[in-house]
C-alpha cells in the first residue's frame, strides 16, 4: 500500500481533502501554539482542525494570515458548538467563527455533537451556508448510524465527513462500514486515545520491530484502515514524528495484532448522552 503525506481524499461533493491533518485542541498558549504550527506546516500538515469550542480560532486565523501560505495551500475545519445549535444560532456561530479565522470561505464546517432538539434546524443552517458558498463542504462530527439515518430523512446535502472518536481501544469499525456505505469519509479524533493507548506492549513491541514508536504505528494503522487523522500535540519533535509515517507499512499480521486491542474503552462522552442531554 503506497501512501504517501500529500495524499488527499476526495469527498462526495468533489472537493479534495488532506488526509492527514492536525488537531489544535487544548492548543490556547499562543506562542506554544505559533511554534506547533510553525513546525507542522514546515513538515508538510496542510489540514488543520479547531473549533469554536477550542477557542483558539482567532490565533488560528492569525497564524494563517502571517504564515505566508496561500489559501489553497491550506485546510480548514471548524464546528459550531452545542449551545451554538439551532438555525439563527448555528448562522451566528458560523459568523463568528467566519471573523476569527480571517476567512472568506471556510474549508469544512461540522456539526460538532448531534442534538436531539435542534437537530434538523443545524444542519439546515449549515446548508444554507453550502448554498452560498460560504463553506466548501458540509460534515458532522459524533454522528452514530441512527443519527445519520434521522438527518437522510431530510437533508438536502449529505455530510462528507463523519468526525468520531477512532483509536485502538475503540476503532469505531461497524460505524466504519455505514460510512463507507454513504460515501462518507471517517476521520478519527483523538487518533492516539489521547496518548492512552501507547503503552501497550502490542503497540510497544511492534514499534520495535519497525524502528518506529508506538504512536507512528498506531496512525499508520488508521491510515491502512482508510481513515483520516488529526492528531495532536505541541511538542516539536512529536510533531514531526507523527508525519514521518510513510516509510514503512504494516503486515497484515500486524494490523490483526493492533486490532486485538479493541476493549471498548473511549476518552469522552458516548454521542447519545450529548444527544439527548441539552445542558451540555
Ligand atoms: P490525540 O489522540 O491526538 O492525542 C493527543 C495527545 O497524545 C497529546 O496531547 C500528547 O499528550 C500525546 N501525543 C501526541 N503525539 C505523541 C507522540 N508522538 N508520542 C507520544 N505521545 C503523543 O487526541 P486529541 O487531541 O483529543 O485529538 C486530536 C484532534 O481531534 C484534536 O486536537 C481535535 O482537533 C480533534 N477532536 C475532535 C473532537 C470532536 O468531538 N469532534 C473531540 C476531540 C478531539
Amino acid at each position: 500500500m503506497t501512501l504517501s503525506f500529500s495524499d488527499t481524499y476526495k469527498l462526495n461533493n468533489g472537493i479534495e481533502m488532506p488526509r492527514h491533518g492536525f488537531g489544535v485542541y487544548k492548543l490556547t498558549d499562543e506562542k506554544r501554539m505559533r511554534t506547533a504550527l510553525e513546525t507542522a506546516v514546515d513538515v508538510g500538515y496542510r489540514l488543520f482542525d479547531t473549533a469554536s469550542f477550542y477557542h483558539n480560532e482567532k490565533e488560528l486565523g492569525d497564524f494563517f494570515a502571517s504564515s505566508g501560505l496561500k489559501r489553497d495551500e491550506f485546510f480548514v475545519t471548524t464546528k459550531m458548538w452545542n449551545t451554538e445549535q439551532g438555525y439563527d444560532e448555528t448562522l451566528r456561530a458560523f459568523e463568528k467563527s467566519q471573523k476569527k479565522l480571517q476567512l472568506d470561505q471556510i474549508d469544512l464546517y461540522l456539526v460538532h455533537w448531534p442534538k436531539q432538539d435542534t437537530f434538523f434546524e443545524t444542519w439546515r443552517a449549515v446548508e444554507k451556508l453550502y448554498d452560498e458558498g460560504l463553506v466548501r463542504a458540509i460534515g458532522v462530527s459524533n454522528f452514530e448510524a441512527h443519527h445519520l439515518d434521522r438527518l437522510r430523512t431530510s437533508a438536502n446535502v449529505l455530510p462528507v465527513v463523519d468526525q468520531l472518536e477512532t483509536h485502538p481501544h475503540f476503532p469505531n469499525r461497524l460505524l466504519h462500514r455505514y460510512l463507507e456505505e454513504l460515501h462518507i469519509v471517517h476521520q478519527a479524533w483523538s487518533p492516539l486515545g489521547r496518548g492512552g493507548v501507547l503503552e501497550e506492549q502490542i503497540l510497544i513491541d511492534l514499534a520495535k520491530k519497525h524502528g518506529k514508536s508506538p504512536a507512528q504505528i498506531v496512525l499508520r494503522w488508521h491510515l491502512q484502515n482508510n481513515i483520516s487523522i488529526i492528531p495532536k500535540s505541541e511538542t516539536p519533535s512529536r510533531i514531526k514524528e507523527n508525519a514521518a509515517i510513510y516509510d514503512f507499512e504494516l503486515t497484515e499480521a500486524d494490523m490483526h495484532q493492533v486490532d486485538r486491542l479493541n476493549n471498548g474503552e473511549r476518552v469522552s462522552h458516548a454521542p447519545d448522552v450529548m444527544y439527548v442531554r441539552s445542558e451540555i
